[in-house]
């Protein structure tokens, strides 16, 4: 089953998406963290973005939707994929039902982790202290959320309008998000 993670950022996306990887098999996709790699790697790709991410901004639909296409073989062999942090702009939408198209595949469920904002700027609180990631200060996380209600929450009423959307109240301790992620998943 093909599906995506959708929510704000610090929703807790990679957290689920990685409890689904252990519980199902499925491979996570998340933009991301291949994005994060090519920085530690310090390839080209990498310094291209490395600013953009920083500042908590998008980096072009070509780049992630070209990583993206480079898993699916991956995740098609085994059984699942969970797109986490992908897509971000209707574009990028776009272009992954395309891509799913021509290998005769779906989305089949877009799960939208609902959290409100406050709850959202506490955790990255906590977690600025704990990680230290750059894009990872309030400051940044403003510019996310942002940048999440103006180019990403437009996918709600695109994936809506594909009858696909489910929403899970992200609330809750990750193992009460976990079970109902999965009774959102299985029912
Ligand atoms: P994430 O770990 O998903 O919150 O992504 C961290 C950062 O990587 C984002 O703030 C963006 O700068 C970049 N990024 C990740 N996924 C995408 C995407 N699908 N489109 C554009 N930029 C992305």
């Amino acid at each position: 089953m093909n599906i995506i993670l959708f929510g704000p950022p610090n929703a807790g996306k990679g957290t689920q998406a990685k409890l689904l990887v252990e519980n199902r098999g499925w491979v996570q996709l998340s933009t991301g963290d291949m994005l994060r790699s090519a920085i530690a790697a310090g390839s080209d790709l990498g310094k291209r973005v490395q600013a953009i991410m920083d500042a908590g901004e998008l980096v072009s639909d070509e780049i992630v939707i070209e990583l993206i296409e480079e898993r699916l073989p991956e995740a098609e062999a085994a059984g699942g994929a969970i797109f986490d942090g992908f897509p971000r702009t209707v574009a990028q939408a776009e272009a992954l039902d395309k891509l799913l198209a021509g290998r005769d595949s779906k989305i089949e469920k877009v799960v939208h982790l609902v959290v409100d904002r406050a709850e959202l700027t506490k955790r990255v609180e906590k977690r600025a202290a704990e990680q230290g990631r750059a894009d990872d200060t309030v400051d940044v996380f403003n510019n996310r959320f942002d940048v999440y209600e103006k180019q990403t929450a437009p996918l709600i009423p695109y994936y809506t309008g594909q009858g696909k959307v489910v929403k899970v109240d992200g609330m809750g301790s990750v193992e009460a998000v976990a079970a109902s992620i999965a009774t959102a998943l299985d029912g």
